[in-house]
């Protein structure tokens, strides 16, 4: 046996933890799966993108490859475990699955607020979901 009990525990500290929690839609949907490896370039999502390196730096997503002029990424498997719990816990309040909510002005309801919904539903709507809860 080697000498690995000298290493220290290097990987997702609670700090990622929580901001994988905090960002489960992001890690969930604008990111690939752990078993899946990306590179910045092939990311759609502008928010993916931008909050890469914060993540990074946390550990919720790891670098799995060093290729000549980038980078593969991939996500943490026990981040994408804490994210996907999270969202499991958390009551929706939205028939979408999402939580945050603008109230609409001119009456048409509510919208949601991820950014890559934006659906909109009428108070009426939501109330019915709701129900069948
Ligand atoms: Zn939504």
């Amino acid at each position: 046996m080697s000498s690995s009990s000298q290493a220290t525990e290097k990987g997702l500290g609670q700090i990622g933890i929580t901001t994988a929690r905090d960002h489960a839609d992001l890690i969930l949907e604008d990111y690939p799966d752990p078993d899946q490896q990306f590179r910045r370039l092939t990311l759609d999502s502008h928010a993916a993108k931008r909050h890469l390196r914060k993540l990074i730096e946390q550990d919720v997503i790891n670098v799995t490859e060093k290729k000549a002029d980038w980078f593969e990424y991939s996500v943490d498997e026990r981040a994408y475990n804490a994210a996907k719990t999270a969202r499991e816990n958390r009551d929706p309040l939205l028939p979408c699955g999402h939580s945050g909510m603008i109230h609409l002005r001119d009456g048409r309801g509510f919208v949601c607020s991820y950014w890559n919904c934006s659906k909109i539903f009428d108070r009426q709507e939501i109330a019915d979901w709701r129900a069948e809860q």
